[in-house]
């Protein structure tokens, strides 16, 4: 296949371009992940499954992908976006509300919801990140930021924290276009909690607290990082000096990646990311999504209570461009459950014939063709509407072969495969949901116990208190393809496809 170029809209130059890797047919990939205090909703699924499609439409150019998304476990405050880190922090807030009864303390709230954003993420059949950081895992590392960012004149401290003094980078604003100080202090001025300040505009980088539930001793007194800091930190630590892509939803421009590359670039003095992908937020039945409304919704809601299939949700989910607003619909899932069935005869129809759905052969021209499209389509700024329905298209072809031959059935299933790795919602890479669930399959025996003795044990280390016990008997049984998932109702495992 010849060389493609994939573009992307870039939110810096306001331009589609193609998207330059420092290294070639490198993609060094960082996406802002969640904040785990509650379940993640559709919306912020969106944003994560056109992540995903950047990776899929790299790995399918044949490119190599190292994807950074990280777990945002403290920090994040009700009024961050807004301005600098004032209001309660979220997941104190979360603990405190009624839903966070059932936690001992804030650190097995932030495992919880860290574990069902996982178990979410698998069946939104979504790329596994090469790496997934925890902002707490990493808190030596911005200390040792923010120190710098002091020595250097691009921060100080004040009574109740340390901040980023905005005035100190020329450059600010130029991602989100807030490069006017005064509005940009008139904008934050109702929310600035600290007078010693230097401006209401400068963001925190550590604010000193002693009686938040997370707290660290740091050169400032015990306290917490800002949730800029983390992101800047883990980025660089995973992905280099310069990223080739950062991408998050649209609230992210200002100010979270805004004073992400102040930071980035004021400690390295070189350009924090070539590359910025946003993601338009999604509307339900044409209203903006709220709980008060009704009309919020998690995977819980639709695929546990109202038994969606989770293909289904995903091609729902990616119906339209990412940089157009989504109305997301029961009808729209309705006619992506119908799709995504067409593709399952499509599986059964070759299997029929093959006796297999796992050696593809060669491709038919035209099934070539059809693959070809929906792959520019991709490249051409995740064009994802024309690319389904390239995938439809070519699921027509097989459909409409009365009689398929051996020949036909694998140029099928070459189709299949690469219209999978592309889209992702033909099958699991995760397998079939309902095998996900133990009980469907024999218990495999790990060093000499079976993963329900291990589940009990890690219960008994948990109850004790001794976190590094029951971390350690998970990260056995993850080595042995076994993975946990924590609910209220206890502690199920699945086995782990290959990958
Ligand atoms: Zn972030």
């Amino acid at each position: 296949m010849s060389e493609r170029e994939f573009r992307l809209r870039d939110t810096m130059s306001g331009q589609v371009k193609k998207l330059e890797t420092v290294e070639p047919k490198h993609l060094r990939f960082y996406a802002c992940g969640p904040t785990v205090y509650s379940h993640a909703h559709i919306g912020n699924f969106r944003t994560f499954l056109n992540a995903d499609l950047v990776v899929r439409t790299a790995e399918s150019l044949g490119w190599k992908v190292t994807y950074a998304s990280n777990i945002t476990d403290v920090g994040h405050l009700t009024l961050d976006d807004v301005a600098d880190a004032s209001g309660d922090d979220k997941m104190e807030r979360a603990l405190k509300s009624k839903e966070g009864e059932q936690f001992a303390n804030i650190w097995d709230l932030s495992e919880f919801y860290t574990e069902a954003f996982k178990h979410d993420w698998s069946r939104m059949n979504l790329r596994e990140p090469t790496v997934r950081p925890k902002a707490t895992q990493h808190m030596r590392e911005q200390i040792q930021a923010i120190e710098e960012l002091i020595e250097k004149g691009h921060a100080y401290e004040t009574p109740t924290g340390v901040y980023f003094e905005v005035s100190t980078f020329e450059a600010y604003g130029k991602l989100s276009g807030n490069r006017d100080r005064d509005k940009l202090q008139v904008a934050v001025r109702d929310v600035v909690q600290d007078d010693n300040k230097k401006s209401p505009a400068d963001f925190a980088l550590w604010k000193k607290d002693d009686d938040h539930l997370m707290q660290w001793y740091s050169p400032w007194g015990r306290g917490f990082p800002g949730w800029h800091i983390e992101c800047s930190v883990m980025a660089h630590i995973y992905l280099g000096e310069t990223l080739d892509l950062h991408a998050g939803g649209e609230d992210l421009v200002f100010p979270h990646h805004e004073c992400e590359i102040a930071q980035s670039e004021s400690v390295r003095g070189k350009p924090f990311c070539n590359h910025w992908m946003h993601v338009r937020f999604l509307q339900v039945e044409g209203e903006k999504m709220s709980k008060s409304d009704g009309n919020y919704y998690t995977l819980r809601d639709l695929v546990d209570d109202k038994g969606v299939d989770p293909l289904a949700l995903r091609l729902a989910l990616i119906s339209v461009p990412y940089g157009k607003p989504l109305n997301f619909t029961m009808q729209t899932l309705r006619d992506s459950e119908r799709n995504v069935e067409r593709f399952r005869e499509c599986d059964r129809k070759i299997e029929a014939v093959l006796g297999t759905v796992d050696d593809g052969g060669a491709p038919s021209q035209e099934l070539e063709r059809i693959y070809g499209e929906a792959l520019d389509a991709m490249c051409d700024d995740l064009n994802t509407s024309v690319a389904i329905a390239k995938a439809l298209e070519g699921a027509k072809v097989i459909l409409r072969d009365t009689n398929l031959s051996e020949d036909s059935a694998k140029a099928g299933l070459w189709f299949l495969d690469r219209i999978n790795g592309l889209l992702g919602f033909v099958r699991s890479d995760y397998g079939p949901d309902k095998a996900r669930e133990n009980g469907d399959e024999a218990e495999p025996e790990i060093d000499g116990k079976t993963v329900s003795e291990w589940i009990e044990e890690r219960a008994a280390a948990k109850s004790r208190k001794d976190f590094a016990a029951s971390d350690a008997i998970r990260d056995t049984l993850i080595a042995a393809g076994v993975e946990l998932r924590d609910s209220p109702e206890g502690t199920t495992w699945v086995k782990k496809s290959k990958v």
